[in-house]
């Protein structure tokens, strides 16, 4: 396990930081890390207690004052730095995320790459913090917008995507000026430690205030601590729909700001005019890929009828050539789930669908012959469904997929936006009209629609997110920047005369 030493993992780590130091000691209660490949303990993490939490709101406030009044662009230098440190552990902590969360070592490489290209694009948005010039109706008067820095940033994540997710908030946050609290998922604690121990050498080598980039550990009651606490502007929350109503009442009763990335319900139209082979491999990894465990994963195949059983073959012909086992193994496509829970949870919603009506046609077993003892293995399952089934309507987070049936496109888009998430979609079709219907007013109403491209797999360039339940918010490239910052409308006077606005009189 010489990569854990690398990135400073021990037995027992400290899980609250404010940027280069770690505070508390070790008889702190802690939370126990297992690998999900065999069950085995990794090391311990202390729970940040409310008097450390409090210390870390104090010196992010403290920090706050100083890093606002750094030019942006040498902000921006900062975020370039931690890029370039990321690139020299990338393998490290990218086996790290497979060690800790069960996703295969490909898809762990993945995530800290994303990491690196947010950083990047980071950099050149801190040079691009536009705000617009407006005409004024008053002579010699000037009027534009200008974007401030928020304050602190919390940042809640969720085990499936333990460091990018961090880094698409925290690099954007940061170089509009804003500090950072991060708590990640209690499932992936040491996650956060090693990616806090990579920052803290760029804090350190330049110079930089304690507070901008803080850690703290534990599970929803310190999470309850960021909804609850005035002094976090904004909270950025990424998780299960459940966990982001209960952020959105807490955060909204003191009508603070929320970015809210939750659950998905994605689905793939595949026409009777689509290249099928492609829309069998996207399938594929968007159903299979991280055991199922995407935001984006792909949950419901919605199939025209004239091609229905051809497709449904050729996936299961893919679907028998699936590597299942450790994921740090190079010929692994498909590792663990993430804990006994999410066993269950998959097996409960297989026999939910043949009460409901539906037939499960492939896989759905837990594997024990895998030698791995205790870890969560199952064959990806395929069930024929109908869209207004009650599990079919929620998300499991596992790898299922349902098959629906159509038999023209104005079906098949009602049956796409029927659910109540609305994050990723997708079509399979080679017809123009086709593509652009499911891409006009009338078609997709998800945050992100692709043409015979998958479902899961997003670049960091586009805004990310998604629209009813799963939230509103967007992360990440394209403007989704605005969101960590306060807009200002300034008007200012050049003129010897106070004219006021729409010509009103008022004669002092
Ligand atoms: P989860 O909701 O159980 O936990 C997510 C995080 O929220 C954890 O850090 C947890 O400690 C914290 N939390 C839980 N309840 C809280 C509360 N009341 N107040 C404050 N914090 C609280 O989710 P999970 O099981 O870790 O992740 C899986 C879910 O996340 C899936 O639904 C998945 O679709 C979703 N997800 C969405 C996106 C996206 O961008 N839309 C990305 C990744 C994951």
């Amino acid at each position: 396990m010489d990569f854990l030493k690398k990135l400073g993992i021990e037995g027992t780590n400290l899980g609250t930081s404010t940027g280069q130091q770690f505070l508390g000691d070790e008889g702190a209660e802690t939370i126990s890390s297992h690998t999900p490949i065999d069950g085995s303990q990794i090391a311990d993490t202390t729970v940040t207690t409310r008097e450390e939490y409090d210390k870390v709101v104090a010196q992010a406030q403290e920090a706050f004052k100083e890093w606002r009044m750094v030019p942006a662009p040498k902000r921006g230098e900062i975020v370039r730095q931690i890029g370039l440190e990321l690139r020299k552990h990338k393998e490290d902590l990218g086996r790290l995320v497979t060690y800790e969360m069960g996703k295969i070592y490909q898809e762990g490489l993945g995530e800290v790459q994303e990491m690196i290209d947010i950083c990047d694009f980071a950099v050149g948005q801190s040079r691009m913090l536009y705000g617009k010039t407006m005409q004024s109706e008053r002579p010699e008067h000037r009027m534009y917008e200008q974007w401030q820095p928020l304050g602190i940033t919390g940042i809640i994540s969720a085990f499936n995507f333990p460091v990018a997710v961090y880094s698409w908030n925290a690099m954007i946050a940061a170089i509009c000026g804003n500090v950072m609290i991060w708590k990640g998922s209690e499932k992936t604690p040491l996650c956060g430690i090693a990616v806090q121990n990579i920052t803290a050498k760029v804090l350190k080598r330049n110079d930089l205030p304690e507070g901008i980039f803080n850690l703290v550990t534990g599970g929803r009651e310190v999470g309850e601590w960021m909804t609850e606490d005035e002094r976090l502007p904004l909270i950025s929350a990424t998780g299960s729909i459940r966990m982001g109503k209960e952020v959105a009442k807490t955060v909204g009763a003191r009508l603070g700001k929320t970015i809210l990335e939750l659950g998905g319900n994605n689905a793939i139209i595949v026409s009777e005019n689509a290249d099928l082979e492609m829309a069998a491999r996207a399938t594929v990894f968007g159903s299979v890929g991280t055991c199922g465990q995407r935001c984006t994963s792909t949950r419901r195949l919605i199939v025209h009828e004239d091609v229905f059983d051809e497709l449904k073959d050729r996936l299961i012909e893919i679907y028998d050539d699936v590597n299942i086992g450790n994921p740090l193994d190079e010929d692994t496509l498909v590792g663990p789930l993430i804990d006994e829970q999410a066993t269950e949870n998959m097996q409960k919603a297989l026999k939910e669908v043949e009460k409901a009506g539906g037939e499960v046609i492939y896989g759905g077993e837990e594997l024990d012959d895998t030698k791995l003892k205790d870890g969560q293995y199952v064959r990806p399952a395929i069930a024929v469904a109908e869209n207004d089934f009650d599990i079919v309507q929620e998300e499991t987070f596992a790898p299922i997929l349902y098959l629906l049936k159509y038999s023209d496109l104005d079906e098949a888009i009602s049956k796409h936006n029927g659910v109540k998430q609305g994050l990723s979609s997708s079509i399979f079709t080679l017809n123009i009209r086709e593509a652009e219907t499911f891409l006009s007013a009338r078609g997709s109403d998800c945050g992100i629609a692709n043409v015979n491209v998958g479902t899961s797999g997003a670049e960091i360039g586009g805004a990310f997110g998604g629209e009813k339940e799963t939230g509103g918010g967007r992360e990440s490239g394209s403007d989704a920047w605005k969101a960590y910052m306060r807009r200002q409308t300034n008007t200012i006077n050049w003129s010897d005369e106070m004219p006021l606005a729409q010509g009103i009189e008022f004669d002092v």
